[in-house]
């Protein structure tokens, strides 16, 4: 097994030959779908979990998406845009069994492929410099492949010389591109993006590269990382830097599961209101713990930070004996980090007015199984109650029928920061369901049945990842960064 330090473990070293090739396959259920069903070909399709005006489409079909149908959208709301959509509801073990094989006709390739989620992977060429003399070849080569077996997927391919512009080759071309990006033509090419159109660039993102006065990605690929650093606050400004400019970061980062985050940016309004901040911490926490209910498992470590609108931001790491899963507990130790400092400084005020953002991160998972409980703890009691409250959740199509009562602090503040899972999410479980992962379809108030679309900010790009998460925050970062209850970042 390679590993990260093989072939990058000096930066100073950096390649700048395009030796990295990412196959994304394009509008990925929906063709799966197509491909099974040959009378939903060249048709309008949305994807949907389980089928209600209501539900969302997890999946467009390259026909729906020219008619404005986006990944995430309501029925209800694709029918306006798309009348003649037709929709079905997932197969996750045809999903899955198409992945197996695309992975397999990957690897007659190359050794070294790294599936990013279901419809994702990336190929290190590094070890295969002087076998292959032109990559664009065997990338044509593998669409023919995968054509072969499954005629009508088609994926998008980019090659680049570190993963992070390979995959941005893929976004440039939709679908079916082959897109090679070079030092030579890599300013041309991100010409033609937008800084959003880089994936982990969303809007918290955006607004602090304009604020630093960067605008486009080009502007931003030449910037200094000193600049960046200070636009990102630290480290992840240095990776940024890295990865437009031919250095590798993600290849083999987070392959799966290392860490898990819940974010949530807010209005000035929302952040004047202390029971506001306090509710999305709280539902920060409970989307969390939704997520390791869902996959039975425990963490061990708990970040928690909150930004200001200067650019600083305060951060906590909880590391903990025993593990948690529980959001209320996640919450507690949160708060207690925070008393102390706030006792230890006087009057410090964690939560201001002027906080831009919170994020909750878990990482150093244990497996339920592996749980130890104490003798003299109700632990076990309550871990178990979680989950039959879960599984008693999952029963209903109307989720909220059982609430806890920290779930019914503040609904629509927990509405708007669950929004959507990741892919990692929706890919489909070890029973083969896809459905209910830690989506919350109806979040709406008991005896309220409005349904409140998350509209505010625009939905990110298909989930694929957990993007944000994934670009945003780097574990080995824990290295350059003092964790203690009083780090304050400049
Ligand atoms: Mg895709």
């Amino acid at each position: 097994m390679k590993r990260k330090g093989d072939y990058f473990s000096n930066s100073l070293r950096i390649n700048k030959e395009p030796l990295v090739m990412y196959i994304d396959m394009n509008s990925y259920f929906a063709s799966c779908e197509q491909q099974r069903h040959p009378e939903l070909r060249g048709k309008p399709l949305g994807v949907l979990t389980y089928d209600s005006p209501n539900a969302a489409v997890i999946a467009a079909s390259i026909e729906a998406k020219k008619m404005g149908v986006k990944t995430g959208m309501r029925l209800r709301e694709c029918r306006e845009l798309c009348p003649q959509m037709l929709t079905i509801c997932t197969h996750p073990a045809w999903y899955r069994q198409i992945h197996v094989d695309v992975m397999a006709i990957l690897r007659t390739y190359c050794d070294d492929v790294i599936p990013k989620s279901i419809d994702e992977a990336v190929m290190n060429f590094h070890s295969y410099k002087w076998v292959y003399n032109d990559l664009t070849a065997i990338a044509l080569q593998i669409k023919a492949d995968i054509a072969a077996k499954y005629d009508y997927l088609k994926c998008s391919i980019g090659i680049a010389p570190n993963s992070f512009l390979a995959k941005v080759g893929t976004e440039l071309q939709k679908p079916d591109g082959l897109v090679i990006i070079t030092e030579h033509n890599i300013d041309e090419q991100l010409a033609t993006l937008k800084l959003t159109d880089l994936p982990g660039i969303a809007g918290a993102n955006e607004r602090r590269l304009r604020l630093i006065g960067i605008r486009t990605p080009v502007e931003m690929r030449h910037s200094s990382p000193a600049l960046l650093r200070k636009a990102f606050g630290g480290v992840v400004g240095e990776y940024w830097h890295r990865r437009l400019n031919f250095g590798e970061v993600d290849m083999y980062n987070k392959v799966e599961n290392r860490t898990m985050s819940a974010t949530r940016t807010m209005s000035s309004q929302q952040s004047r209101d202390r029971q506001q901040l306090e509710s999305m911490l709280i539902s920060l926490c409970t989307r969390l713990e939704q997520r390791m209910v869902k996959g039975g498992f425990f963490c061990r470590e708990v970040y928690f930070s909150i930004r200001y609108r200067d650019g600083t931001k305060w951060e906590t790491v909880v590391k903990l004996a025993d593990p948690v899963q529980d959001a209320m507990e996640m919450r507690s130790y949160i708060k207690e980090r925070i008393a102390e400092f706030e006792k230890s400084r006087g009057l410090a005020d964690i939560f201001t007015a002027n906080s831009t953002n919170l994020t909750v991160v878990i990482q150093s998972f244990v497996k339920g199984q592996a749980m130890q409980y104490s003798l003299f703890d109700n632990r076990l009691k309550r871990d178990l109650l979680r989950k039959v409250v879960y599984d008693i959740k999952d029963m209903y199509e109307q989720k909220n029928i059982v609430r806890r009562g920290s779930e019914l602090l503040s609904p629509h503040v927990m509405k708007d920061a669950i929004g959507f899972g990741s892919v990692r999410d929706m890919v489909p479980d070890e029973e083969g369901r896809v459905r209910n992962r830690h989506m919350l379809e109806e979040d709406a108030a008991p005896g309220e049945q409005k349904i409140i679309v998350i509209r505010q900010k625009p939905l990110p790009p298909p989930p694929k990842d957990d993007v944000d998460a994934y670009y945003e925050y780097q574990g080995p970062a824990y290295a350059d960064v003092q964790f203690d209850n009083e780090t304050i970042r400049q």
